[in-house]
């Protein structure tokens, strides 16, 4: 069956609040507190297994799977290697667990990840936008004891499946592409192994960092579109990255789309997500200033474009002109003609 079909067909189920359900015959069922399972949530991760190719577990925000797959499969003294470059947010956890004993490390993912007993990788890395040779960085990471998580936010199971390529562990921030509207908070965790799955399944339960009914709902029914929304919005990107390239007030576009050839053996669309730099932070400041389409907002991965500079989150980590765009559902054209408009302006 193709994916779109599969991700479309059959109806939503129920949003089913119940934080109990009563035992049957003295015993508990699958669904006896809400903050082990819930009908909702069981659902949502059924698909997500399936589209992933693993098991998959779903908390309460992105930051929160990180935090709670960390937290399971680290302890003191362990190492980790991050993608420099990637999702901000992440090293800053990582860098607070530093306190509890865990060291941590940024490398460059576009070459070979340093000896780490968990290694994190980003392709498309938010907002820097490098790609790793996933085959051979996730070869070298095991080979020398590592554990692999590959964060697929950006991307979305629909161009690229990491457990297919040896990776132990996949993250989400379903707050992006897969819920898609900008209306849900929600991550996942996807494992490779049953036995990861339901380790992470109880410490989930114990730490209680669950995803409640109503957004895994949104993302469920958000993921019914998510096959047409993907390549819609990867297209109007590679379209919106080769204009911007040309534009004289641009210095820089980021997209793997324009001619990154390791990104090109892994997928054949690059998702919704580019970066561009103009000068300085003035300019870019500018450019915020006169959108009048584009949202002037945070987040990615919606059905609305929205545009920021991201050095307002991580100055120390991004030159002061870059500006992250994330490409929604409008029509390019119009799209194209903000950006003209406040980069001429
Ligand atoms: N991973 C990436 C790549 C992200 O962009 C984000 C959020 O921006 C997260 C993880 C964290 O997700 P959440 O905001 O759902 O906690």
């Amino acid at each position: 069956m193709k994916r779109g079909t599969e991700l479309a067909r059959g109806g939503l189920p129920a949003i089913d609040r119940a934080t109990i359900h009563p035992f049957v015959d003295a015993t508990p069922g699958p669904f006896f507190y809400q903050r082990t399972a819930h009908p909702v949530g069981a659902e949502a991760e059924q698909l997500l297994g399936e589209l992933e190719g693993g098991h998959a577990l779903l908390f309460a925000s992105g930051s929160g799977a990180t935090t709670a797959l960390l937290l399971a499969m680290l302890k003191p003294g362990s190492t980790v290697a991050i993608a420099a470059g990637g999702y901000y947010g992440t090293v800053g956890l990582m860098r607070e667990l530093s306190r509890w004993g865990i060291d941590v490390e940024e490398f460059d993912q576009t070459g070979e990840p340093p000896v780490a007993d968990l290694v994190w990788l980003e392709p498309c890395s938010n907002p820097m936008m490098t790609f790793p040779d996933l085959d051979v960085a996730i070869g070298r990471a095991q080979a020398s004891g590592a554990v692999v998580v590959v964060d697929n936010t950006v991307l979305s199971p629909v161009l690229l499946r990491p457990l297919e390529h040896g990776a132990d562990f996949v993250l989400h921030s379903g707050t992006k592409i897969l819920a898609g509207h900008h209306d849900a908070l929600i991550g996942v965790v996807t494992c490779a192994r049953a036995e990861d799955h339901a380790r992470l399944a109880a410490f989930r339960t114990t730490a209680g960092i669950v995803a409640a009914p109503d957004p895994a709902w949104l993302m469920l029914r958000g993921m019914k579109t998510l096959a047409l929304r993907v390549p819609r919005q990867s297209a109007t990107a590679l379209e919106l990255a080769r204009r911007l390239a040309d534009h004289p007030a641009v210095e820089r576009v980021r997209y793997p789309g324009l001619g990154d050839p390791i990104a090109a053996r892994y997928v054949d669309k690059f998702g919704p997500l580019l970066s561009f730099d103009v000068p300085d932070g003035e300019a870019a400041q500018k450019v915020e200033r006169s959108l009048r389409l584009i949202e002037n907002a945070t987040s990615l991965g919606g059905v609305a474009s929205t545009l920021e500079a991201r050095s307002r989150w991580e100055p120390e980590r991004v030159p002061p002109g870059l500006l992250r765009l994330s490409v929604g559902l409008e029509d390019p054209e119009d799209l194209w003609a903000d950006l003209a408009q406040a980069l001429d302006g």
